[in-house]
């Protein structure tokens, strides 16, 4: 028998001894942090145990943290909304980051410039509802961004175009682009 096994069934022996020696274990200063620290590295180590023990019991498991979830339900509001809290930043970080990638994807799509005046800088560009109706569509079809909505319409051509900040605005304002005038005075 080596060590390890005598250990083992010693404390299997000895429960009351080893509650005891616990007990007299956390009392130390600095103690929990030092078993944090240790978890974690094993955590680290045997990942793979973690996830062989879950494929064996994975029904016990999820049976026994619904159980638990449903009969601490205080609890589990409480520890969700303090992990919302913590993980904040983190996901609105993540968030942040998904919006930016499928703007520039869906900009992309759809030639990455503005169809005025050439502007290519993808922080001045903003999508363009032609039949300038772009908040009555957002309201009906209930989208938060166009953007998103776009991707997954398989970016549709007709009615969308790209315009920059100034020439969408100019001609939300004035019904027309100064670019344009612009351009029939020269020619
Ligand atoms: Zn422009
Ligand atoms: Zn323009």
């Amino acid at each position: 028998m080596d060590e390890k096994e005598y250990n083992r069934l010693w404390r299997k022996r000895n429960p009351e001894r080893v509650k005891q020696y616990n007990k007299k274990n956390r009392e130390k200063p600095g103690y929990s942090e030092y078993v944090k620290a240790y978890k974690k590295i094993w955590n680290k180590n045997n990942k793979h145990k973690h996830i062989k023990y879950y494929k064996k019991n994975k029904a016990k498991i999820i049976q026994r943290v619904t159980g638990w979830r449903w009969k601490n339900m205080d609890k589990v509001k409480k520890y969700s909304s303090k992990s919302v809290t913590k993980n904040r930043d983190r996901i609105n970080t993540r968030a942040r980051n998904r919006c930016r990638r499928i703007r520039i994807e869906t900009l992309r799509h759809y030639g990455g410039k503005c169809t005025c005046c050439g502007e290519n800088h993808m922080e001045f560009l903003s999508i363009d509802h032609m039949r300038g109706n772009g908040q009555k569509h957002r309201r009906e079809n209930g989208i938060s961004s166009i953007y998103d909505w776009l991707r997954k319409s398989n970016y549709p051509t007709k009615d969308f175009q790209i315009l920059c900040h100034n020439c969408n605005l100019a001609k939300g304002f004035y019904g027309y682009c100064p670019h344009k005038k612009e351009k029939n005075k020269g020619g």
